[in-house]
């Protein structure tokens, strides 16, 4: 065990948005991790429920707002969108304009595909097809319009140079540029800009839809891929197809200063509020397990986090699994392994 004292343990605030569904159990199941770690996780919870958001209107996202702009990091569980999209409101408040989602592969997981996978899709978060639903021109014709801005781009290119660094690998930059000769034109120019700077960082730009076919084919060549909104909300489903599924994930959403440095960033599980099974103890953490491990890296704590990331890995592949991936164990029950083996590898650093 290692020794704890919470009076003098580094501390670091983060804002909880708590949700609906199995939010409450993924949130118990990430105290209980953070209890473990050799410094202090001090949440500032946010109640984003259905309930709480028909009560309090959206004077609780001024508040979620107010808190994530003062403390900077943030944890969301997943939330009901039924008026409407938290995530959404979220992302436009606080200008989130890089979305980051790592896909690997997860020994012990049943997949089609049998290779190696290893991927951070970095997208554009905004922009794109997504902002313009379009509208009719007569019975038969409907146009829309497409948006590509230079700053969010430079945002995502600088994170995904800086992420290619951290994690000794190359770049690749992905969009219809031949066709989409403007738009996707300028996202090529601004990463092709932005590559100058890392010039020790292998970086090449692949058509999207040839990319698609090669990171079946040939997944080792590819490390960091960066890309336009649309394009890596595809990508990304189907990097995680191929990983074998589709929740077992998380993401970040990252606000930037003008400078280019990070002003404000949101992790949270992929899968959605599985209200069939909320309050049972039985959801899979795994996802809020593994964006937790990203918020811890992202403060800094590299060794919590990649001790977190590999105790679930190892979970899994010694087959200590919750149901929906074919194992037995409770929620808690999963948590308390992955807490032994995440406190066994601290203690060895
Ligand atoms: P939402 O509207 O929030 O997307 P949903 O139930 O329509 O909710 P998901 O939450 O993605 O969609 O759930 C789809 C299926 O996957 C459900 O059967 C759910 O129980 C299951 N599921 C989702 N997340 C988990 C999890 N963390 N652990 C176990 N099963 C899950």
């Amino acid at each position: 065990m290692l020794a704890r004292d919470s009076r003098t343990m580094k501390t670091y605030k983060i804002v909880e948005l708590h949700g609906d569904g199995i939010s409450a159990e993924l949130s118990q199941s990430v105290h209980r991790i953070a209890e473990a770690l050799p410094f202090r996780l001090d949440f500032v919870p946010v109640d984003l429920s259905l309930e709480n958001r028909a009560k309090r209107g959206l004077v609780i996202y001024d508040e979620a707002e107010a808190l994530m702009r003062l403390h900077k990091v943030a944890l969301k569980y997943p939330t009901a969108t039924k008026v409407e999209s938290p995530n959404a409101i979220l992302r436009e408040r606080c200008e989130f304009s890089v979305i980051h989602r790592p896909v690997g592969s997860i020994p012990g997981i049943q997949t089609n595909f049998t290779r190696e996978l290893d991927i951070d899709v970095v997208r554009i978060g905004t922009g794109g097809t997504y902002e313009d639903a379009g509208r009719r021109i007569g019975l038969d014709t409907a146009v829309s319009l497409r948006v590509i801005e230079r700053t969010p781009a430079r945002h995502a290119a600088r994170f995904a140079f800086k992420l290619a660094m951290l994690r000794k690998g190359g770049v690749v930059s992905t969009s219809k540029y031949t066709i989409q000769a403007q738009t996707d034109g300028l996202f090529e120019e601004v990463v092709g800009v932005v590559a100058q700077d890392y010039p020790g960082i292998p970086y090449r730009r692949e058509l999207f839809d040839s990319l698609l076919a090669s990171v079946i084919m040939k997944p080792e060549r590819y490390q960091v891929i960066v890309c336009p909104n649309e394009y890596g909300d595809f990508l990304s489903d189907m990097a995680c197809g191929l990983i074998g599924s589709v929740g077992l994930g998380d993401s970040a959403n990252y606000a930037f200063s003008d400078d280019g440095a990070i002003t404000l960033a949101m992790f949270d599980p992929a899968g959605g509020t599985a209200p069939d099974i909320a309050g049972k103890d039985v959801c899979n953490p795994f996802a809020a397990l593994f964006a937790l491990a990203s918020l811890l890296r992202h403060i800094g704590e590299w060794d919590a986090s990649k001790a977190l990331k590999q105790a679930v890995l190892d979970c899994v592949a010694a087959g200590e699994r919750t149901a929906d991936i074919g194992g037995k164990l409770k929620c808690s029950q999963f948590t308390e392994l992955v807490t032994g083996r995440v406190q066994k590898s601290l203690a060895a650093v």
